[in-house]
């Protein structure tokens, strides 16, 4: 897959929803509760919920948690507002922890590789599995299933 070129994708661990792009990481040093995160400028299919105030390590914040927008799971959270100076930068970001997201490449970089990338995805199960999900994703599972029949 080393080849495969374009924007690569965070994506919910356990539905792979696309949630957020690797070139919006902002931080990669977040700790949370169970591990690392990443600090994301902007993150996309998830649904914020309600503002709490929360007295997190570097001070006052007003912080939504945010939850897939396919499975529910919750993912991290949302920085609504920050009272210190120094972290007003988080306002209106997004901390995704770290083992709640999974890195893919680019759906749309998948369907257009070429077939002899394809026949690199059949190599490992794991991958082709991958591949048939992000196809059922977007509708189009025949075509892929009949190019799976002709190989
Ligand atoms: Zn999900």
């Amino acid at each position: 897959m080393g080849d495969v070129v374009g924007p690569r994708l965070y994506c919910c661990y356990n539905c792979r929803n696309p949630v957020a792009l690797h070139d919006d990481i902002v931080s990669k040093s977040f700790q949370a509760k169970k591990g690392r995160a990443f600090l994301f400028s902007q993150a996309m299919n998830v649904t914020a919920g309600p503002k709490e105030n929360r007295h997190l390590m570097t001070g006052l914040h007003t912080v939504a948690d945010v939850h897939c927008s396919d499975c529910r799971e919750v993912l991290g959270w949302r920085y609504e507002r920050a009272y210190e100076d120094s972290q007003k930068y988080k306002e209106g970001k997004t901390v995704l922890e770290k083992f709640k997201i999974v890195k893919e490449n680019c759906v749309n970089t998948i369907l257009q590789a070429s077939v002899s990338c394809f026949q690199v995805f059949l190599g490992s199960e794991k991958l082709y599995v991958l591949f048939y999900v992000l196809a059922v994703k977007i509708g189009n599972s025949i075509g892929f299933v009949l190019l799976v029949d002709g190989g």
